[in-house]
């Protein structure tokens, strides 16, 4: 993150001000809207992709759409669980330390910010400024996606929050208190983006959860968040 920061600021053009804004504005919404759409799939429903042989040894995969259980293999443990038991104990996350906060997030980015540092050193100065305002998006958007589950942890913070991250959630850079406690009013099916949530407001204006969750319902019969009521009784 620090040598594409280097590079980003050493190619830096004044005169290209305007591109690298707009590309970077991009890059924080993308990952706001990332984490939404993951954090609304990890709640909802998770796709369960089947894979079956035909006889003339074809392969048929069946994608089916239900609430995921939190006994699904892999990802049920380390991606469903997490988010359930967020919502019957939102201060949970607040005991969590940075590497159990954020190290998931940070390992997915070593790859895209790792390729674009070598290109920073392979590409001519030409093909370097053809793809700069591109740069910016990555760059951006990696490092929101990086900090999304810090700036959910603060969103639940009361206390001993630095005055600079208060400061952030003032002006709704970052996730505000306030805002994300609409998500944790039951049955949790709005405001789920938690990077910055600028895009809660518009996709509940349009209704974008609940158009995607009517469509899937529609093709697949499966209600969401069928399995919630069960979960949070078996935690009980
Ligand atoms: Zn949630
Ligand atoms: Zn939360």
């Amino acid at each position: 993150m620090v040598i594409d920061l280097c590079y980003l600021i050493y190619y830096f053009q004044l005169q290209s001000i305007g591109v690298i804004l707009l590309s970077g504005c991009a890059g924080i919404l993308s990952a706001d809207f990332s984490s939404g759409l993951l954090h609304w799939a990890a709640d909802t429903w998770v796709i369960i992709v089947k894979c079956n042989l035909l006889k003339n040894h074809q392969k048929h995969f069946l994608f089916l759409f239900k609430q995921g259980s939190v006994d699904l293999p892999v990802i049920g443990k380390n991606f469903i669980r997490p988010f359930r038991e967020h919502h019957i104990d939102p201060t949970a996350i607040t005991r969590h330390d940075f590497i159990e906060t954020n190290g998931d997030n940070f390992m997915v980015i070593i790859l895209p910010l790792g390729v674009m540092a070598s290109r920073f050193s392979t590409c001519s100065n030409d093909q370097i400024a053809h793809s700069y305002a591109w740069y910016w998006y990555l760059f951006l958007f990696s490092v929101f996606v990086c900090v999304t589950n810090q700036i959910h942890k603060w969103s639940h913070m009361y206390t001993g929050l630095p005055k600079w991250v208060q400061c952030l959630q003032d002006c709704h850079i970052i996730l505000p208190r306030k805002h994300h406690r609409k998500h944790h009013v039951s049955p949790h099916e709005t405001f789920f983006c938690i990077t910055t949530g600028w895009l809660n407001r518009p996709l509940e204006i349009v209704k974008f959860w609940k158009i995607l969750e009517y469509l899937i319902e529609s093709a697949t019969g499966q209600k969401p968040r069928a399995d919630d009521f069960k979960w949070a009784e078996k935690r009980n």
